[in-house]
């Protein structure tokens, strides 16, 4: 069977690879060929003898950049390889923190793409050139500065692999999830009903299913209320209620 989802990364270093992702669910899922992951060295695409991948930036300024000649050899060679596999529906991420931000409806996207090309920068970044003439997205992953772009991958990667059919052991476990309907996650408890002197709401015990829905809900409008006014207000407006008041 054809894996679900291929992800072609190109970095140069390829040694964290699948790394995290080699184990628990996503590892497991990786192993059964629900998804695949092409790991491809930057630097075997460095034609002089020294592996040259990158040099230092026209106009003067800190750092190293990756040379857009060796990046799209690599580019060329995965897109061949992508084609082989299937034509269409291939996404070509940069991972910058000039990017969109990575959202859970991204993730969805990219869940729904039969490949992703994942591109991986380093020191001070890529080539714009590059950039420009593959038509790479480029994809922040927040507004943090990271040391490259492997961890970014590697994390979309997670939360695309988890959405897969058959990764999680029960696909109604995300219909709850943060951002799924727009909400953060109402709380959760378990074993024991009562810790530190701290009982578990008393409704979730009740095994009043409908009342546990709606206590559920509201308890997910409070809290993305009060810590995150950007999804309340998007909330608001999609369900035509008005924010003020
Ligand atoms: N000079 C760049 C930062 C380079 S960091 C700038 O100021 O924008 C080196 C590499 O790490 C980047 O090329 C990118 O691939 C990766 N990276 C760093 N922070 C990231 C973030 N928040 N999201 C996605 N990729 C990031």
């Amino acid at each position: 069977m054809a894996p679900l989802w291929s992800v072609h990364v190109l970095t140069l270093f390829p040694g964290m690879f699948p790394g995290p992702l080699g184990q628990s669910l996503a590892g497991r899922a990786l192993a059964d060929g629900l998804w695949s992951l092409n790991c491809v060295d930057i630097r075997e695409y460095a034609t002089d003898k020294h592996r040259t991948v990158d040099d230092t930036p026209f106009g003067g300024g800190p750092g190293m950049v990756m040379r857009p000649d060796v990046m799209m050899a690599a580019l060329d060679a995965v897109m061949t390889k992508a084609d082989q596999v299937k034509a269409k529906s291939c996404r070509k991420i940069y991972f910058s923190p000039r990017g969109r931000r990575l959202d859970q409806a991204m993730v969805r996207d990219l869940a729904a793409t039969d490949q992703v090309i994942m591109v991986c920068g380093r020191y001070e970044g890529l080539d714009q050139r590059v950039i420009d003439h593959a038509g790479l997205e480029e994809v922040s992953v927040g507004d943090v500065v990271l040391s490259g772009g492997e961890l970014p991958a590697l994390m979309t990667m997670d939360a695309v692999v988890r959405l897969l059919p058959g990764v999680m052991g029960n696909a109604a476990a995300h219909q709850d999830d943060s951002f799924e309907n727009g909400l953060l996650e109402h709380p959760l408890y378990t074993q024991p009903r009562e810790w530190q002197g701290m009982a578990v709401p008393e409704i979730l015990i009740s095994g009043d299913h409908g009342k546990i829905a709606a206590w559920r809900k509201q308890e997910s409008e409070a809290i993305t209320q009060a810590r995150r006014p950007d999804l309340w207000a998007e909330y608001m407006k999609a369900s035509g209620k008005k924010t003020d008041g």
